[in-house]
């Protein structure tokens, strides 16, 4: 197997759940989380890779775990890797403690990525959140004092009944923080949430256009560097783990649900959380990935970067970058992407529509 240097890890639960969430998880139950943090701890210790630059604790929640299961999942990270460039940890400040991020800092976690979402009461209430901006404010105060100062901040818009004005107090709130790095996620109601079975409609495109053309606004007005599609940054503190998947990195995912890819392959662990615990059934989708997926997901994954995508990158032959440049010919002329000897790159506006680009793309292969 290749080299991986970049590893996902599922915690696949939460202490409620929230309406709007499509994630693998269920709420937290003490004996099944031993049991799968047991599991996880087995798959840490079966990876090739000796040595990894990013690891990314998420899920679900990873802080909804007790501090014993955290401390024995951390200490056998920490024992298998004892340098990770960047150790990613998601957090909610509903579950966290003093002591859950004193062990964290303890052993090596040196990114925090906190779900915020908004930070009004009100609406929090109505995505049924269970913390309040105080919260986040004290947790922040906890990390700093525990000198984890790389804290990447997630944002929701487009909530029911949700005002642009609301959604701009919020982003300022947030910045009062000093954020490193924000996260912005407008709302998508999925059916297979309490949100979908309740009908909830989402906002008017027009309405979350707008939105998110405010926020690249504020956040561009601070200082921030939008760096892709739904990512902002100060002081170049890029999330190293993501921009893996951004550009097509060989990864790894352990736990419930998670996916991996390594050169041609791809596969997702069972969502089941019961199967995962038995290690049984534990791959539910493995699929080799032909040239035409590889270059389609590299455009995909590359064009929501603010940089360009080298020719090389995608590596796939002339004919390959023939039919991409004759495809984007117009998606050019509306100043959608630049094209050049180098490679390719979305601009701006292009970053709104970059799946109406890929389809594009895909036609052209598809002729
Ligand atoms: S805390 Fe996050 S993962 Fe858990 S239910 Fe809420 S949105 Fe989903």
């Amino acid at each position: 197997m290749s080299h991986v240097e970049h590893i996902y890890i599922h915690i696949p639960f939460c202490t409620h759940i929230c309406a709007y969430c499509d994630f693998v998880k269920s709420r937290y139950q003490p004996q099944l989380a031993d049991k799968v943090v047991e599991r996880l701890i087995e798959d840490i210790n079966h990876v090739d890779s000796i040595s990894i630059k990013t690891l990314y604790i998420g899920g679900g929640t990873p802080s909804a775990l007790s501090l014993n299961q955290l401390e024995l999942l951390c200490q056998s990270i920490a024992q298998k890797w004892p340098i990770i460039q960047e150790w990613s940890v998601e957090i909610n400040p509903e579950d966290m403690t003093f002591e859950k991020m004193s062990l964290l800092a303890k052993y090596g976690v040196n990114r925090l990525s906190m779900g915020v979402q908004a930070t009004q009461p009100r609406l929090l209430e109505i995505i049924t959140r269970h913390h309040s901006f105080e919260d986040v404010k004290k947790v922040t105060a906890w990390a700093h004092e525990c000198g984890i100062n790389d804290i990447s901040y997630d944002l929701m818009y487009g909530l029911p009944t949700q005002s642009i004005e609301e959604f701009e107090v919020s982003m300022h709130d947030v910045l009062t923080l000093n954020p490193t790095h924000l996260s912005l996620y407008a709302l998508t109601i999925e059916p297979n949430t309490a949100f979908g079975r309740q009908k909830i409609q989402p906002v008017d495109n027009e309405l979350e256009g707008q939105m998110y053309e405010c926020a690249i606004r504020t956040l561009t007005q601070a200082g921030y560097e939008h760096y892709e599609v739904s990512s902002f940054t100060k002081n170049k503190h890029y999330s190293k783990h993501n921009l893996s998947y951004w550009k097509y990195a060989n990864f790894i995912g352990l736990g419930p649900g998670a996916a991996s890819k390594v050169n041609n392959r791809r596969w997702t662990n069972t969502k089941n959380i019961h199967h995962y615990t038995l290690n049984e059934k534990l791959i539910q989708e493995d699929i080799q990935l032909s040239e035409y997926d590889q270059v389609i997901e590299k455009l995909m994954m590359g064009l929501r970067l603010n940089q360009i995508v080298s020719w090389n990158h995608i590596n796939h032959g002339s004919d390959i970058r023939n039919k991409v440049e004759k495809a984007l010919e117009k998606t050019q002329q509306q100043g959608w992407v630049i094209l050049n000897e180098e490679g390719l790159q979305s601009t701006a506006s292009g970053r709104l529509f970059l799946h109406d680009i890929i389809v594009t793309i895909m036609q052209a292969f598809d002729e």
